[in-house]
């Protein structure tokens, strides 16, 4: 039988080996203290993993602590769902929102996908219904649907071809019509709108107050849901912090509004705005997107200077903690279930973004 003392021993040899690499990364961002607490923590949940068969995701939104400890891979909703679809563990834990929990399920409807808060949702996927994209498709019938990463189950079920911020122009471009449903972010629509050249108009009234686009002459149909998060930064904010800043260097979120993609100097999904700070030296650097991002980078290229803006917080990826990531591997919650006959028609547009660089 094995020594219970060895075995606690090795528990917490395991746990200050997590602290330290946290305390190299983070020192200069999260207190001491709540570094030893969060790699406790992450040692239970690396056990659990590892017993459970398990691989964890975690998105690039995820708070430090845990996006530096526990998951088995880290990135945008594209990278992490070729993980999720290459995966050969029994069990997927999700850290991000339900959208791309629900991506996993679908892409493996038989193995165990999980979610750690039940309150992670998103502005973006809750601002269209299946009904909706049916309505736009019995109004434009024949025209492809694509959709957003950021939209659940049943829309993805309606669409030909679901996207990234990543690849959302090149996934239009893919489709050789003359015509494309493009759902549900207004400011993606508009950004990939004039990266691809193409007219847009909004032909529905989701909200009150915004008047029917009478426009004949279009390419892409658009829809007003927006981020939460990514709509509420301004141009106003760059010209605040280059008045602070001259040299800074802005990185905007596609999800921004074109206004803002234009005062920028880079805009591009989470992945290219990491790659953008290794790759280009700059003085300091300014990120549209959530904060939690600026201190993950910082974390790894500590000769790199970032700005925050943090009064924008996105309040469902801050629903992921490591205290709940450790409560869904102990009881097995939240199990995400996608029902059989919206998986197969989603898989296939999945599989079209996948393969749509
Ligand atoms: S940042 Fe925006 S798009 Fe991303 S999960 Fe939060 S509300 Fe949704």
């Amino acid at each position: 039988m094995p020594d219970p003392f060895c075995i606690s021993a090795r528990y917490i040899n395991a746990s200050i080996m997590i602290y330290q690499q946290l305390k190299a990364k983070l020192h200069n961002l999260v207190p001491d203290f709540e570094l030893r607490i969060k790699a406790k923590l992450a040692e239970q949940i690396i056990r659990l993993k590892k017993k459970k068969n398990a691989v964890i995701l975690g998105h690039n939104y995820m708070e430090p602590a845990l996006f530096h400890s526990v998951p088995d891979f880290t990135g945008d909703s594209l990278f992490l769902s070729h993980k999720a679809a290459e995966t050969d563990k029994d069990m997927i834990v999700f850290c991000g929102v339900r959208f791309m929990a629900e991506t996993a399920k679908i892409l493996n409807p038989n193995k165990t996908v999980l979610l750690p808060s039940q309150k992670a949702g998103c502005s973006l996927a809750a601002s269209i219904t299946a009904e909706d994209v049916r309505e736009l498709k019995r109004r434009y019938p024949g025209v492809p649907v694509v959709s957003y990463i950021n939209t659940y189950a049943d829309v993805k079920a309606e669409s030909d071809s679901c996207c990234t911020s990543s690849n959302a122009a090149a996934v239009v471009n893919s489709f050789k019509t003359d015509t494309v449903i493009f759902v549900p972010d207004e400011y993606l629509a508009r950004n990939v709108a004039k990266e691809t050249g193409k007219t847009i108009i909004f032909p529905t009234l989701p909200r009150p107050g915004i008047a029917e686009d009478k426009n004949l002459d279009y390419q892409l149909i658009g829809w007003h849901g927006r981020c939460e998060v990514h709509e509420q930064f301004t141009v106003g904010d760059i010209e605040a912090v280059r008045k602070q800043f001259p040299d800074v260097v802005v990185l905007a979120h596609p999800e921004c509004s074109p206004e803002v993609v234009e005062a920028a100097d880079f805009s591009g999904s989470t992945a290219a705005m990491i790659k953008y700070v290794e790759d280009v030296a700059a003085p300091r650097y300014l990120l549209l997107t959530e904060c939690a991002m600026g201190d993950n980078i910082a974390a790894v290229n500590p000769h790199r200077e970032m700005v925050r803006l943090c009064g924008v917080r996105c309040p469902h990826m801050n629903q992921i903690t490591l205290a709940d990531t450790l409560k869904a591997l102990q009881l097995d919650q939240y199990v995400i279930e996608v029902p059989r006959e919206i998986q197969q028609r989603a898989v296939g547009a999945l599989e079209r973004m996948l393969w749509t660089s």
